[in-house]
């Protein structure tokens, strides 16, 4: 059977001496495995819009087996100026680790596609604070996979605002002032929690139309890792890399 879609390609390995695996980021089939068959030779037609951060369109075979492989794909963006630096390269290669572990497998999977999609654009047009699309990347990815943080309100009496609220980045709940827990939690300004609120529910397009003060932007970048790691249970080798290469 073969079907057409877009997609993005969110990893790739190599697989014996010729072949290359790759998993896609599909609109309509979300995370999708596939062989390119001869793709590690330099005349394979499929080779370049097959690569890593490559948007393309692509018609797969899934044979009785159940094992996809690419027929044709032609890229649609291929995010060329992300090449030209290593900060933004490897920070786009993290949303695609991100891609690859919270969005869904079988089934549609367009918002993710696109959230991911406008990240890897605002990182490779880089005209947006990074941490912003950082952050709104990583919350909006949690929200979209059914991890959104708690924001609504206190979790206790149900204030919406006090000037100051307290954020526990391990269970993504919020508390005002007065029902502050004795759990661990970071004290967070008004505007920093309008900014998660607004991450969480706002239109896809309108997700990183949001500005804060430069220490504001570090403490979203710092409470929004730690609910993902708390929730994900796991490390990423992208963000350590995307760190390591900040600091220099
Ligand atoms: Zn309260």
């Amino acid at each position: 059977m073969i079907f057409k879609t877009d997609g993005l390609v969110i990893r790739e390995q190599t697989t014996g001496e010729r072949d290359r695996l790759i998993t896609i980021l599909t609109r309509e089939n979300g995370i999708v495995r596939a062989f390119v068959n001869g793709g590690r030779t330099i005349k394979n037609k499929n080779s370049s819009a097959t690569a890593l951060l490559c948007y393309s369109h692509f018609s797969i075979d899934k044979n009785q087996k159940g094992i996809y492989s690419v027929r044709e794909a032609t890229s649609k963006e291929v995010f060329f100026n992300l090449r030209e630096d290593i900060v933004r390269l490897s920070l786009a290669q993290y949303f695609a680790e991100l891609a690859y572990e919270l969005s869904p497998r079988e089934e549609n999977a367009d918002e993710f596609l696109r959230l991911v999609l406008n990240s890897v654009y605002l990182v490779c047009e880089n005209k947006k604070d990074l941490g912003i699309i950082k952050a709104a990347t990583e919350l909006r990815l949690l929200t979209l996979a059914g991890y959104m943080p708690s924001v609504i309100a206190c979790e206790s009496c149900g204030e919406y605002e006090t000037e100051n609220m307290f954020f526990s980045s391990f269970s993504g709940k919020l508390w005002c002032e007065k029902c502050k827990p004795t759990e661990r939690t970071v004290k967070i300004s008004i505007g920093l929690v309008s900014a998660i609120r607004h991450i969480c529910f706002s239109q896809p397009e309108k997700i990183y139309s949001f500005s804060l003060p430069k220490d504001s932007i570090l403490a979203l970048c710092d409470l929004s890792e730690r609910y993902l790691k708390s929730v994900t249970s796991r490390q990423y080798k992208t963000l350590d890399f995307y760190k390591m290469m900040t600091e220099i």
